[in-house]
């Protein structure tokens, strides 16, 4: 029976993430479709989408309480929530567990779906911190959403961003770790894409809100 070495992947820029599927998991934008980072590289080789179906199944199972996933995330001081794929409402209940279990991580990361951040994000877990991605094909009913977004990717046609306080950080398009020809620079800019910080262990801003 096939089990991961380790739950949690590794990379250079956010350190530590739980990476889930992108099929059956994404309710991905028409933007989604054409320019998903995780379905290129090495994030989308059939040993990595392996592992994603494996963590999402033993998220959603918890067997023996998430107990190994709790010993590798709590001496981290954060773990980004679906590095890859996004989460289902069966992955709620043992994201709110491994919060709790883990007082000192901050457990943060992305989704396309306003009710699984709706769910996340409550006063119970204040170490969970997810924002809810849009780009510039997401439906009306998402910017209705009244939380925290970041916007992204940004293409070189998106020249102008909304001026919106609930957009924290903007992900200029990059493929394989060079940003998009013509992508303009904003002042939200996640500032490990254009390479001015090594990673998210020196920056936070997508959890410090
Ligand atoms: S804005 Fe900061 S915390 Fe967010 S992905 Fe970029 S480096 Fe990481």
């Amino acid at each position: 029976m096939y089990k991961p070495q380790r739950i949690l992947s590794e990379n250079s820029k956010t350190d530590y993430s739980l990476n889930l599927p992108v099929f059956g998991h994404c309710i991905p934008t028409p933007l989604c479709l054409t320019h998903c980072y995780a379905k290129t590289g090495r994030i989308c080789m059939k040993h990595s989408r392996k592992k994603q179906e494996w963590v999402s199944k033993y998220l959603l199972v918890q067997p023996y309480g998430l107990k190994d996933l709790i010993l590798e995330c709590r001496p981290l001081n954060n773990v980004r929530l679906c590095g890859s794929g996004d989460l289902l409402n069966g992955h709620v209940s043992g994201i709110k567990k491994l919060a709790n279990e883990c007082p000192d991580t901050m457990f943060w990361g992305m989704t396309r779906k306003t009710t699984i951040a709706n769910r996340l994000n409550d006063f119970y877990n204040e170490n969970i911190k997810l924002l809810v991605s849009v780009d510039h094909t997401s439906p009306d009913k998402t910017w209705y959403y009244e939380g925290a977004l970041c916007f992204g990717p940004r293409m070189p046609e998106d020249t102008v961003l909304p001026d919106d306080d609930r957009i924290k950080v903007v992900f200029p398009y990059h493929v394989h770790g060079h940003v998009g020809k013509g992508v303009q620079t904003h002042k939200k800019d996640c500032k490990a894409v254009w390479h001015k910080i090594s990673g998210c262990r020196e920056c936070g801003r997508c959890w410090k809100w």
